[in-house]
């Protein structure tokens, strides 16, 4: 078997490690003796690269730029609907997550336009929302808990399936109490760190969902590996901050 993570724009959008994410979807897959190959998405790419896609990362970026990348993801509007429509397996980060909305209102009420793939818009408003993150997932993985750092100035409100339930920290917007959203099989989160090294059960279900689509199964047997360190991890954050 064979998978193609295609990381978009890494050159900017890669705040906080996010390209941890694509290392540790690469390395849980050749450790399994699936091949993966990662492509990275930059200025001026050939189209092609996208097409053939079964992961996409969208990482996080600062407001600047954000509104650089946003005019040149429009182009790959179509394209990228297409593919988000017909299952392709998305992680979309921070200013990534506010991309596939309407629109991002930056702290100084400039707008800066999203695919508007989904339903939501993103405002910035009030202090930032930074630090440590704990939420319990909404999605059929063990364990329930997934942790990560957020920093972001935007609130993003949206009634579509919540990636999960802030137990400590922020989240989408700080009052609801809810973080990141499902659609599909697209995963948009505030959770950076990078999300994935710390949280392996979550990297597996999105290399599951790929492969299912990919080769048309239905429930993939997946070999198990060695997570003690990753848990380790995992864990220490939360005996720290829960
Ligand atoms: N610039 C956006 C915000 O502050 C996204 C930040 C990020 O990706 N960490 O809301």
């Amino acid at each position: 078997m064979e998978i193609n993570i295609v990381n978009m724009f890494p050159e900017v959008l890669n705040l906080y490690g996010d390209r941890g994410n694509i290392i540790c979807l690469q390395k849980r897959s050749v450790w399994r003796g699936i091949k993966a190959n990662v492509f990275e998405y930059t200025l001026g790419a050939n189209q092609e690269i996208l097409k053939d896609a079964d992961i996409i990362l969208l990482g996080g970026a600062s407001d600047r730029e954000q509104s650089i990348v946003y005019s040149h993801l429009l182009s790959l509007r179509g394209l990228i609907k297409d593919l988000i429509e017909d299952g392709v397996v998305v992680l979309a980060i921070c200013g990534g997550y506010q991309l596939l909305g309407e629109a991002y209102i930056d702290a100084n009420g400039r707008v800066i336009k999203g695919l508007h793939l989904l339903d939501f818009v993103t405002k910035a408003e009030g202090k930032r929302l930074i630090g440590n993150i704990i939420i319990e997932t909404s999605l059929d993985v063990f364990p329930k808990t997934v942790v990560g750092y957020e920093n972001h100035g935007g609130r993003t409100y949206h009634n579509y399936q919540p990636f999960g339930k802030v137990l400590k920290g922020y989240g989408n917007n700080g009052k609801d109490g809810f973080e990141g959203l499902i659609y599909k099989n697209v995963i948009g989160t505030y959770l950076h760190g990078p999300l994935l090294p710390k949280n392996p059960h979550i990297a597996d279900f999105m290399i599951k969902k790929a492969l299912e689509r990919k080769y048309t199964l239905d429930n993939l047997e997946f070999q198990k590996l060695d997570d003690t360190l990753e848990y380790l991890a995992h864990n220490r954050v939360k005996e720290l901050y829960m």
